[in-house]
Parts: structure tokens; sequence; C-alpha cells
């Protein structure tokens, strides 16, 4: 290189970049620069760009069947059905058995807490546990870190907090509050910084994240029917109690009596008028967070059999805990609205099951667990939430198996709906083109869940000692394996979603 002299050297390199960032992102040129920039980018506990994943139970929209799919560069190529494991060739075939190989879950509900209230939940926490229990993205709620992701500055102080922390890939909400309730402009530069939604509460929410008017509710829905995206509600309505609150606040009832399901139905009904008083209104889709009472589902199937755009969400914790069960001064397990009796609990499995619920949450909620005033017990006064990333999958498979759900089921609640709410096209299921994100798990492993094996950062969860069936094994995120058999990718390889932009293009053909 000498004849060229020593300032050719950057020019040439420069133009050999050039020249790489030219390729079509479907080129399959197989050149040094872009093998060693492929390399370059590879995270994770597979040393493999590309590679097939085989089992003989495959989630895909068509069923569970005997599969491989193909994963290059992330993306998966190609889903080809086949009794029988593909014979190994230039690329690693990974055959999992009869662990099923089901896409990402993908959990739309989750609190990090980051930045400014690490000591209650971390972004490194947060979505390592996530990863250990089979979720390959996450939404980030934008109540109780400090700032609420309220501005496009907030939420840059997310994505500032998020370098290199995030174990799979985190979308952020954005929230929607008195402050910037009746300011488009506000709302519009928070949407266009690239949140995939707004959340609002309808009630005190227990921290500095103010609650909503419904006329506030009212004045953004045109604007959120024009971009297209989703607003998330707390949906309690606080309404005079029918009695005065009377009993010891180390009684679970008693906190039970304080939320009654009436105030859920009063903000599901507000929300529907809300829709409905105006065609521009009309075109938003809202969605009902966290939903506990399930006789609000009567009121939500007609709104939406008359057209209203409702969908409505419920958490691991209603579906698998009862308030009969809950004793005196076991504050882990307070949350709002409140965990509900036993007949409610199967109201929601068959609402789960019928499809009038469409998908799953964790709400995984932590805080230091002082907040939760364990001595003393009191219901009423220690900090509502329930942490349990990690768990919602063996949680749901545990009890969804016993009322004759399927895994179909379970990827739909998980990852199919989940996915289509925060409109993360390339997730949510297992087909060519997609992003190849999958949990691995064995659907029929029993055990029991302990204190040691929690990733989140603090770790009382009403999930210790529950004994579940089904274990996550492997996760993959775009093709990167960033956690097996409870050994994680270092370093990590999520990255954020902001407003969801198409990755690597889909390459592949099935095989004839
Ligand atoms: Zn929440």
């Amino acid at each position: 290189m000498k004849f060229l002299g020593s300032s050719a050297v950057p020019i040439l390199i420069a133009a050999a970049a050039w020249a790489f960032f030219q390729l079509p992102e479907n080129a399959d040129t197989g050149g040094w620069f872009q093998a060693w920039y492929a390399d370059r980018q590879r995270c994770g506990l597979l040393n493999a760009e590309e590679f097939t994943l085989y089992s003989q139970r495959v989630v895909t929209p068509d069923g569970v069947v005997p599969a491989a799919v193909h994963v290059r560069r992330g993306v998966i190529q190609w889903v080809a059905p086949s009794s029988r494991k593909p014979p190994g060739g230039r690329h690693p075939v990974l055959d999992y058995g009869t662990s099923v190989i089901m896409p990402g879950l993908v959990d739309v509900h989750m609190h990090m807490s980051e930045p400014g209230r690490t000591h209650w939940e971390g972004l490194a926490t947060g979505t390592r546990a996530a990863a250990a229990g089979g979720f390959t993205t996450v939404v980030d709620m934008p109540l109780n870190s400090i700032p609420t992701t309220t501005t496009p500055e907030f939420l840059q102080a997310k994505l500032k907090a998020s370098k290199g922390k995030l174990a799979i890939d985190v979308g952020f909400w954005g929230g929607l509050t008195p402050e910037n309730g009746g300011n488009t402009t506000a709302l519009q530069e928070l949407l266009d910084a690239g949140v995939l939604g707004l959340k609002s509460f309808m009630c005190p929410s227990g921290s500095d994240f103010p609650q909503t008017s419904i006329d506030h509710i009212k004045a953004a829905l045109p604007l959120l029917g024009r971009y297209g995206l989703p607003l998330l509600v707390h949906s309690e309505l606080p309404q005079p109690l029918s009695e005065e609150l009377s009993g010891a606040p180390q009684v679970y009832e008693t906190y039970l009596k304080s939320r009654p399901p009436e105030w859920e139905r009063a903000a599901i009904s507000a929300l529907i008028d809300a829709a409905r008083s105006s065609p521009e209104s009309a075109r938003a889709h809202i969605h009902v967070v966290h939903l506990s009472d399930a006789d609000s589902l009567p009121l939500i199937t007609a709104a939406r059999a008359s057209g209203t755009k409702l969908t409505v969400e419920t958490c691991t914790h209603y579906i698998s805990f009862a308030a009969e069960e809950i004793g005196n001064n076991r504050t882990e397990y307070k949350c709002a609205p409140p965990i509900r009796g036993r007949a409610n609990r199967d109201k929601l499995w068959e609402g789960l099951l019928s499809g009038q619920i469409d998908l799953l949450s964790s709400d995984h909620s932590p805080s230091p667990p002082e907040m939760k005033l364990l001595e003393e017990g009191d219901f009423l006064r220690a900090w509502g939430g329930v942490a349990s990333t990690q768990f919602g999958l063996p949680a749901t498979w545990t009890r969804a198996k016993e009322r004759g759900a399927t895994l179909e089921d379970i990827a739909r609640w998980w990852s199919t709906k989940p996915a289509e709410l925060a409109q993360l096209k390339n997730k949510g299921s297992i087909e060519a083109g997609k992003d190849a994100d999958f949990v691995i798990w064995d659907p029929e492993a029993v055990h029991t869940i302990s204190k040691d094996t929690i990733q989140f950062k603090n770790k009382l969860t009403p999930y210790e000692g529950m004994q579940v069936t089904g274990k996550v094994e492997h996760t993959f995120v775009r093709g990167q394996l960033v956690h097996s058999q409870g050994r994680f990718a270092s370093p990590v390889c999520g990255e954020p979603i902001v407003a969801f932009t198409p990755r690597m293009a889909f390459t592949g053909a099935v095989p004839t």
C-alpha cells in the first residue's frame, strides 16, 4: 500500500464501507467485508448467523407441527414441516426434540422504572428476567420511572438509559396526562418521537403519574386515530362506595371491597361513550389494560359488535390467584384493580378461551420489599404491584391446560395479539420474513418456582413456591440466543424499538 501513500488508506476503507452499504440487504454476495461485518454484529450464546432449528412441535399459524425453521441474519427464511430432522450441511441444525418452539413472547405491560427508580427495577434486570421467561419483546409503561415518558426529551432519557442494558427488544408507551392532554402539539411531538401508543389512568396511579379526565381522553382520541396508534387505559373510575369501608386492613377482603368491580364497569362505559363521541374518535383504538372484573366483558363485547375499536388484556395474576386464597398480611398479592374471587377467575378464563379477552400481560410492577409493608401487612397502605415477569408462561400454562387450552392459545395470548397491539409487524408468529424471535420450552416439565432462579431485582413475588408445569429452556431474539438454561448473553443483544421499522429483508424461499 506504500505506493498509494498513507492518506489513501482511510479513503480505501471509506470506499469499501460505502460499497458494502450500497448492497441490497438481500444481496447474497458472501463477500469478505459482509462476512466480517456480520461477525462484528453477532451477539448471543450461539456463534452462527445462519442455522436451522428443528422440533417435533413448532407452533406455526397453521398449527403445531414437526418442522424445521431456517434463520439467516436474524430473520426467519423458511418454515418447512418435516417429520425428520434435516441433514446438517454448511449451517448448524439444532434439534430440540419434543420441546416446543413457539414465537417469542411479547409483554405489552411492564414497569421497568428506569431511569430514576432503579431500586424498584431496572432495564438490565427487568429484561434479563423477561428473557429467562421466554419474552423476546416487552413494552415499558411510561410511569414509575423518573421522569415519566410524557415528552420527547423524557423518551430520550429512557433511550439513553437503555444503552448496553437490554437483554431483549424494548418498546415504550408514552403517557397521556393532564399536562399534555389538551395540547395536540405536545402529543404529536411525543408520538413523532417514536412511542408505540399512549397510556392514561382514570384513577390515581399510586405514584407520581397523574390521572386524566375523560375530557383529556376525548381530546386525544382523534389524534391517535389519525396516527393509527392505540390508547391504553387503566380502567377504574372511582365511584362512591355503597357501604362505608370497615374491617382490618390486614384482611384481603377489606382491600377488595375498597375497589369494587363497578369502578371497572364505569370506566369502560365512559371509554365506549368517548369512542362514540365523534367519527374522528371512533377511528382510535382503545385498549383496556389489566381487566380484573369478568362481568365487564359483556359491555366490551357488545361495543365491539357495534364497531367500537376496543381490545382488552388481563394479567397472569388475575387468572392464577383468587381472593379466597389470599391470606392475611400477604401484601405481595396487592395490585389494582384487585385480584377478585374464584367465580370471577373462572369467567376470565372463559373470556380468554372464547376470544373475548384478546391477550395476556404481566403488569410486572415491582417495588422495594419495604414498600409492601410486610410486617404491618396493611393492604390499604402497601404498594400495589405484583412482580411476575419470567413466570408468565409457566403460570399461564399450568392453569390453561387444566381448562383445555392449547399451545396455539398460549401463542395467541402471549405473542400474536400483543404484537398486533403494539404494531410490531415483524414479531408475534413463526413465519418466513418475521424476526427470528423464539421461546423454546418444555410444556411437560413440572417444577417449583424458587427464589434463587428469580432474575428481577426485588425477589418478592406471590409466585414463589408455586408448583408449575412448563419450563423455559432457550430464548432467541432476532436469531441471537440471549438465554439458554439459565445462562445469558453478554454483552446483551436487545434493541430499543422506536417507531418500528422493518428489519433485514426476507431473502429465502421454502425448499421444495
Ligand atoms: Zn401497570
